[in-house]
């Protein structure tokens, strides 16, 4: 698979607690496969940001950004992003990270209901599944409404779970009316939805959210598509990046989208 000039917006290094390589190195990689530009997004989660020392780890992970820019200047180029997790539950400190770093990119997240853990976590055999799935997307519906990011973080994650590992089924028209809710907030507020591709390469076997979803983002008059592997390793930079595009093409899409300095430039599909 050739990844000559693709571009990747959301990936991890090492300044994500489950990232395994550092910035340079990711850029080597990224350079050697031929993307066009980069956008490193790692993690803050706000309802963790005191007691693992967030304010520290996005300092670093952005100067290392920042380095590398300078460093892969006129061969890649590197863009400075944040994934930000459950800012609902400190708006506050969300709002201050947000604002404290020139970010090119900030990505919003949902990786776990208020003081539960991570998706990856539960019992899906033993929890309430529908419940789960109606309280992530009243939680989606909160930081749509909030909006102080750019794109909004792979829409229908639980499903890695629920659906991915342990096999439950989950029929998601059942939710289109919260789904539609969402997306056209994304739509009023100017937002872009996020194609995930990491789902692709694990167990569930498709794009979060999936086609469907992001057909119905462009019906309901939705501009902007960012498209993210979410690599925590160099080898699975770009991986789905090619799939991932295919996809908004069906749907409609002309472009994807690169934010720069927290503004969309649209780069045609070619
Ligand atoms: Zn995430
Ligand atoms: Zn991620």
């Amino acid at each position: 698979m050739s990844y000559r000039k693709l571009i990747d917006t959301h990936t991890h290094t090492e300044n994500s607690s489950d990232g395994h390589h550092s910035t340079m190195f990711l850029c080597e990689h990224a350079e050697f496969i031929g993307l066009r530009a980069i956008t490193f997004t790692d993690h803050v989660e706000i309802d963790y940001y005191e007691r693992d020392n967030y304010s520290r780890v996005a300092k670093q992970s952005y100067f290392e950004i920042a380095k590398a820019r300078s460093a892969f200047r006129g061969k890649l180029l590197v863009c400075t992003g944040v994934e930000l997790g459950q800012p609902m539950y400190d708006v506050a400190t969300a709002d201050k990270v947000v604002g404290a770093l020139r970010y090119d990119q900030v990505i919003a997240s949902i990786h776990n209901l208020r003081g539960m853990p991570d998706f990856m976590f539960l019992d899906y055999n033993v929890c309430d599944v529908n419940r789960v799935m109606l309280d992530y997307f009243k939680e989606m519906q909160l930081m749509v409404d909030w909006g102080n990011f750019d794109t909004l973080g792979h829409l229908t994650y639980p499903l890695r779970y629920i659906q991915g590992d342990h096999g439950i089924k989950v029929d998601l028209s059942l939710y289109a009316e919260q789904i539609d809710g969402l997306l056209q907030g994304l739509v009023e507020k100017g937002k872009a939805l996020e194609i995930n591709t990491s789902g692709l390469r694990q167990k569930l076997g498709e794009t979060m959210p999936g086609e469907d979803i992001i057909c119905r983002f462009k019906e309901l008059g939705g501009e902007y598509i960012t498209i993210g592997s979410d690599a925590h390793y160099a080898k699975d930079l770009a991986a789905g990046i090619p799939e991932g595009m295919a996809i908004a093409e069906r749907c409609g899409f002309k472009a994807i989208t690169l934010y720069q300095k927290r503004e969309p430039i649209q780069i045609p599909i070619e």
